[in-house]
C-alpha cells in the first residue's frame, strides 16, 4: 500500500536522495483551474514559483501573489529544478516536451495531467531520453481542496527524484507513492475514479427512477446517502475475497442477484427510465451463472472482468 502523508519520506523511497530545501524553487506550467491551485499552494508554502501558461493572461493573479512570469516554457523550465506540468491532456504535454527538447535535461518533471498508465510510461521514456527525471501524478482532489486536509496525490516513476522533491510536493496535500512503474499513479487514480463513477451512475439512475413518480430528489437523497454509506462497509470484505480467491458467500450469492436483477430492468422500462446504464450488469450476472459461479458472491465478478 502507498504511504499516507503528512509523514516522513516513504521507507521505499531511495534513502540516498537528499530532500530539497523547503524553500526550493518550483515552476508550474499550465495555469488552468488546477494548475492555478497548485501554483498558489506552492506560493503559500513559501516556495519561489515561476509560472507559464499558453494564454499569458492567466498568469496575472499568480504574479499579483508573488509568482514570477516566464515568457516561454523553456524560461519556466530553466528557473527551477522541479517543474510541475498540469495541462489538459497528455497529448498537450507531449507537444510541450517536443517544443522543450533537451532544455529539460537535469530537471525533474512532475506531470499532474490526467492520463493513462501507457501515456505516463511513454512520457517517462521520452523525458529520460531528454535527460530529465520523470514522476507521474494523479490528483485526488478538486482545485478548491488543494493544500487542504483531504487532498492527496498519487506519484510513481523516478523514486529518487520523488524523494528529493517530496517536501515541496507536500505543499499540495498528502503524497502517496505507488511505485517505480510510471504508469501506477494513473492506474490508482483511474481506479478510484472508477469507484466514484460507479457510485454516481447508480445515484443518477435512482434519481431518474424517483423522478418518474415526482418524488423530490433532494428528499430522496436523504435516503440514498446513508444507504450507500452503509453499503460501503462491505468493500473490505469484497477486497479480501478478491485477494484470497475465496468467493463463497453467506451474504448475497450471484444466483440471488441474477434472479432479482430482471426486476430492476423491468421497472426501469415500465417507469420510462432507460436501462442502458444497467443492462451490461445483467449480462455479466448471467455469464457468472453460466460459468458455474451461482454460490459465489459479487467478488467473483472482479476476476471475470479481468482478461
Ligand atoms: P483547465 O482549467 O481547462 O485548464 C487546462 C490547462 O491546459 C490550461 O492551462 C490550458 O491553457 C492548458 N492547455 C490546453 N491545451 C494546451 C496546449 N495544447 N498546450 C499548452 N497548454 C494547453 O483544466 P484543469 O481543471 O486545470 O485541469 C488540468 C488537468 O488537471 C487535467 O488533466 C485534469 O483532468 C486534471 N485534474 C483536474 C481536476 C479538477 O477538478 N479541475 C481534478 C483532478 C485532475 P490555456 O489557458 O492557454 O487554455
Amino acid at each position: 500500500m502507498p504511504e499516507n502523508t503528512p509523514a516522513p519520506a516513504p521507507a521505499s523511497a531511495n534513502a540516498s536522495a537528499a530532500p530539497a530545501p523547503a524553500s526550493a524553487p518550483v515552476s508550474v506550467l499550465g495555469l488552468g483551474m488546477m494548475g492555478t491551485a497548485l501554483a498558489t499552494a506552492f506560493l503559500n508554502a513559501g516556495h519561489p514559483v515561476t509560472v507559464w501558461n499558453r494564454s499569458p493572461a492567466r498568469t496575472g493573479p499568480l504574479v499579483a501573489q508573488g509568482a514570477l512570469p516566464a515568457a516561454t516554457p523553456a524560461d519556466a523550465v530553466a528557473a527551477s529544478p522541479l517543474v510541475v506540468l498540469c495541462l489538459l491532456t497528455n497529448d498537450n504535454v507531449d507537444e510541450l516536451l517536443t517544443a522543450l527538447g533537451d532544455s529539460v535535461a537535469g530537471k525533474t518533471l512532475v506531470n499532474l495531467t490526467n492520463g493513462t498508465p501507457e501515456q505516463a510510461r511513454t512520457l517517462s521514456a521520452r523525458a529520460e531520453k531528454l535527460g530529465a527525471r520523470y514522476v507521474d501524478g494523479g490528483i485526488m482532489a478538486v482545485p478548491q481542496m488543494i493544500a487542504g486536509p483531504d487532498a492527496y496525490v498519487f506519484y510513481s516513476g523516478d523514486e529518487e527524484a520523488y524523494a528529493t522533491h517530496r517536501p515541496a510536493l507536500a505543499a499540495l496535500g498528502g503524497t502517496k507513492w505507488t511505485g517505480t512503474d510510471p504508469g501506477l499513479a494513473a492506474l490508482y487514480d483511474l481506479g478510484l475514479l472508477t469507484g466514484m463513477y460507479g457510485m454516481l451512475i447508480g445515484v443518477v439512475q435512482a434519481l431518474a427512477l424517483a423522478r418518474t413518480e415526482k418524488v423530490n430528489a433532494e428528499e430522496y437523497s436523504e435516503l440514498l446517502v446513508p444507504w450507500i454509506t452503509a453499503m460501503l462497509g462491505i468493500v473490505p470484505d469484497l477486497a479480501r475475497a478478491v485477494d484470497s480467491g475465496q468467493h463463497l458467500t453467506d451474504v448475497s450469492s450471484l444466483a440471488v442477484n441474477q434472479s432479482a436483477f430482471p426486476n430492476f430492468l423491468a421497472t426501469y422500462k415500465a417507469q420510462g427510465v432507460s436501462p442502458e446504464l444497467f443492462e451490461p450488469f445483467q449480462v455479466l450476472l448471467d455469464r457468472s451463472i453460466a460459468e458455474g459461479h451461482a454460490a459465489d458472491g459479487l467478488s467473483r465478478l472482479a476476476g471475470m472482468l479481468t482478461r
